[in-house]
């Protein structure tokens, strides 16, 4: 029997899983624009051809900011002498290594840049794809199933704020913030209230910015101890003077960079709209059935939609789970009870106000998936992350000095040989 064709579109950490997995079943293609694998994990991994616009979101120095352990696969292990907070070229190893050891069946078209998917009258779907050798001959192929792999953190979500062209100094997206370098006595601005523009604003100031002030709209303070230098303003921005920037209580602040820390959109221009997904960022993505299968179309997936607590742990649980319902060995149940499931989980996931709860969700939806394929589940992973979480807001310059036990072979991770303040590599 002949098998079932399967495009994958990225071959980022998502694209990696799902090759690797659903090649044992069907015959799978992965188109990657980039020259090398590893989506946002590729960051200086490949020379960019100007004006090639760089996917990866990351910056040098960047260190992951949860412990390795919390999403580390019972398949592929990390060296055991390695600290729980590693920087991102030890990521891109253990992808790399995870596709050489699974994935080598798949199909890699890298320098291909998908164009157009389109689903054809005969539920197949047609792939257009330009090469770069070639980028005069687009080229088309046709497909049984389609993965959407492409992540969702690369496209920023770029709000304008009122006057913001009368601010003389310069702005960007953290999506380009390369290099902590560059920001020596400078006056930096972040704006946002989560991840990145606390990465950010830690890492000016770790490479001597005079100061780096976060504004954000949310009522609730970030809850860190900021070093001096880090201040989270009470106040939003509200208007642009020459290098000032006046917030809504009537103060007002120099600076020489804003950095707009306002997140991402998911974003996939190539899917035609009867397959196109719409969400937004959430833990429980919108219009998908156990949060990979197009609810319109239960032949197109979407994997790594939801915002992460657990990552590699998700994707690969995806990977495991649209292999299944490729190879048939578990069958989809009815379109009815595809959206009740789906209203339900998204109800549920509406109801959390608190992390702790956001990431103890995301570890029962990787269990679920687990209890459907047969994978080993989900232990203590969602604990260590909660632990990660106290610690993290008991001091947010030192979290990442901390060890966590090894959720397999219960040893204690081994230690930073420089602290994070210290590293100033690449
Ligand atoms: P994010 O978590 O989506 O946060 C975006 C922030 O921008 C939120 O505070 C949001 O506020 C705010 N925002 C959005 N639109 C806005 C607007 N129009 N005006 C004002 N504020 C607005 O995005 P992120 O912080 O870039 O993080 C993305 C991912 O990158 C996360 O998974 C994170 O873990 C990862 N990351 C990792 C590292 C690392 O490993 N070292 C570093 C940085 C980021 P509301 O919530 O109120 O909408």
């Amino acid at each position: 029997m002949t098998k079932p064709k399967v495009a994958v579109v990225g071959f980022g950490p998502s694209g990696i899983f799902a090759s690797a997995s659903i090649s044992e079943v069907a015959d799978v293609t992965v188109f990657e624009r980039a020259s090398v694998m590893g989506g946002q994990w590729n960051f200086m991994e490949e020379e960019l051809v100007e004006p090639d616009r760089q996917h990866s979101s990351m910056y040098t120095c960047l260190w992951i900011n949860a412990p390795k352990e919390a999403y580390e696969l019972p398949n592929h292990r990390f060296d055991g002498e390695l600290p729980s907070y590693v920087k991102r070229p030890v990521m891109y190893r253990y992808l790399k290594e995870y596709h050489l050891k699974y994935g080598q069946a798949a199909k890699v078209k890298f320098n291909c840049k998908v164009e157009n998917v389109t689903n054809t009258a005969k539920d197949k779907f047609s792939v257009t794809w330009v090469d770069n050798a070639q980028p005069d001959y687009p080229q088309m192929e046709t497909f049984d199933y389609v993965v959407v792999a492409v992540g969702h953190f690369s496209v920023p979500n770029d709000p304008i704020f009122t006057n913001e062209d009368k601010f003389t100094g310069k702005i960007i997206h953290a999506h380009d913030y390369r290099d902590g370098r560059m920001y020596k006595d400078k006056r930096v601005l972040l704006v946002g209230g989560s991840y990145s523009a606390e990465d950010i604003a830690l890492q000016c100031w770790k490479f001597g910015a005079k100061y780096s002030h976060i504004t954000h709209k949310n009522p609730n303070r970030m809850g860190y101890q900021w070093p001096k230098g880090v201040v989270e303003t009470e106040t939003f921005l509200k208007d642009f003077d020459g290098d000032k920037v006046i917030f809504e209580d009537g103060s007002s602040e120099e600076y020489d960079y804003i950095v707009k820390c306002t997140g991402y959109v998911h974003h996939f221009p190539f899917m035609s709209e009867d397959i196109l997904l719409k969400t937004e960022n959430s833990f429980c993505p919108e219009n998908l059935y156990q949060q990979c299968v197009l609810l319109k179309n239960p032949k197109v997936f979407y994997m790594g939609m939801a915002n992460q607590a657990l990552s590699m742990t998700i994707f690969q649980h995806q990977s495991f789970y649209i292999r299944d319902l490729i190879s048939g060995k578990i069958p989809l149940p009815s379109k009815d009870e595809m959206q009740t499931h789906y209203e339900a989980d998204r109800a549920e996931n509406a109801t959390f106000t608190h992390p702790f709860e956001m990431v103890r969700y995301q570890g029962r939806y990787a269990n679920r998936l687990a209890e459907l394929t047969g994978a080993v589940k989900n232990g203590g992973q969602c604990e260590i992350l909660i632990e990660w979480i106290k610690t993290k807001l008991a001091d947010v310059t030192d979290y990442r000095n901390k060890q966590f036990n090894n959720f397999y072979t219960g040893n204690l991770s081994g230690e930073n040989k420089v602290n994070w303040f210290d590293d100033r590599e690449p």
